[in-house]
């Protein structure tokens, strides 16, 4: 199973700002002549050694959006503006003549997960779309989405044909190539849903957009059973711990808690997930050093590994 990251933002875009990329130029070009370097052939393993991708591009600007792949399955969860680079690369692949078929969960329909569906390239081409959701009107709020008022181009003026499938929380959903997938409710707004996908005995979970609150991290045993044994957890950890506080109700979490649940559910990895549009790379990447030091001080022993999901990377499971 090939997990990428499209869009790994919540909320809104968070494109890095002039000043910003010019900063990290400016340090990298810093240190490069610092450290002696004169032969343009090392200065990128250089800084691919020293620095993460976060730390010398970005975490990444767009809003949620996964791919999970394994031979005869393509399967998209939520419709970010991520999406829209997801189908640049299907176009230049398997869609770009039509005919393909591609599954299309959503967790729920808040703006940062559909806004870019409307940029999907598959759809003006004859592919087809199967549309999963727990929420009962999907189709209805999609279309919406692409009133006149708000977009030029209806729903059913796309070429694909889309296929809406209304699923039902805790019921398992086969997909091609042997594989099948699990929504469960999450705590959020307007209600979300998780997925648990599997293939070959190899797990992901998907459960971004789920308020996790400090004083319930011994409870959520649904949850726990949710993430039991798998081998990526994909966690909102949009919020600090002390946030995540002062925030309740606001429908999500922090790394922290999801370090409490992974433990708990003998996670392997946990990706930190939805990242705040207020907080630059270098807060994000500081996140994961206070959840890497609280995982080890609370949980040592344990084969749990912490990421930050990042843009454009992919996990192989
Ligand atoms: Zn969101
Ligand atoms: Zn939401």
């Amino acid at each position: 199973m090939q997990v990428k990251f499209w869009g790994v933002r919540g909320s809104i875009p968070t494109p890095l700002s002039p000043g910003e990329v010019e900063a990290k130029v400016i340090t990298m070009a810093e240190d490069v002549v610092s450290a002696g370097i004169t032969d343009p052939n090392e200065v990128a393993g250089y800084l691919r050694r020293k620095y993460s991708m976060l730390q010398r591009a970005t975490v990444g600007g767009n809003t949620t959006c996964v791919s999970v792949e394994w031979p005869g399955a393509t399967i998209i969860l939520d419709a970010g503006s991520g999406i829209r680079l997801l189908g640049e690369s299907l176009m230049d692949g398997p869609c770009g003549n039509g005919g393909t078929e591609l599954h299309l969960l959503f967790s729920h329909t808040h703006w940062d997960h559909i806004q870019g569906l409307p940029f999907f390239a598959p759809l003006f081409q004859r592919n087809i779309l199967n549309i999963y959701g727990c929420h009962d009107d999907i189709e209805k709020r999609l279309r919406y989405q692409q009133s006149y008022d708000y977009f030029p181009i209806p729903l059913e003026s796309f070429l694909a044909e889309l296929k809406f499938n209304q699923c039902v929380p805790d019921k398992a959903v086969d997909l091609p190539g042997g594989g099948r997938f699990i929504p469960h409710k999450l705590n959020h707004p307007g209600d979300c849903y998780g997925y648990r996908i599997e293939h070959e005995g190899k797990v992901m979970v998907f459960a971004t957009d789920s308020e996790h609150s400090p004083k319930d991290r011994n409870d959520d045993h649904d949850v726990v059973e949710f993430f039991r044994d798998a081998d990526l957890v994909i966690f909102d950890s949009q919020y600090t711990l002390e946030e995540s506080i002062i925030k309740e109700d606001w429908g999500h979490s922090s790394a922290i808690v999801g370090v409490d649940l992974a433990a708990r559910a003998n996670v392997k990895q946990l990706a930190l997930f939805h990242h705040d549009p207020s907080y630059p790379d270098s807060f994000v990447h500081n996140l994961l050093m206070k959840a890497n030091t609280y995982r080890h001080s609370n949980y040592n022993g344990i084969p749990l590994k912490l990421f930050i999901a990042t843009e454009g990377e992919t996990i192989t499971l």
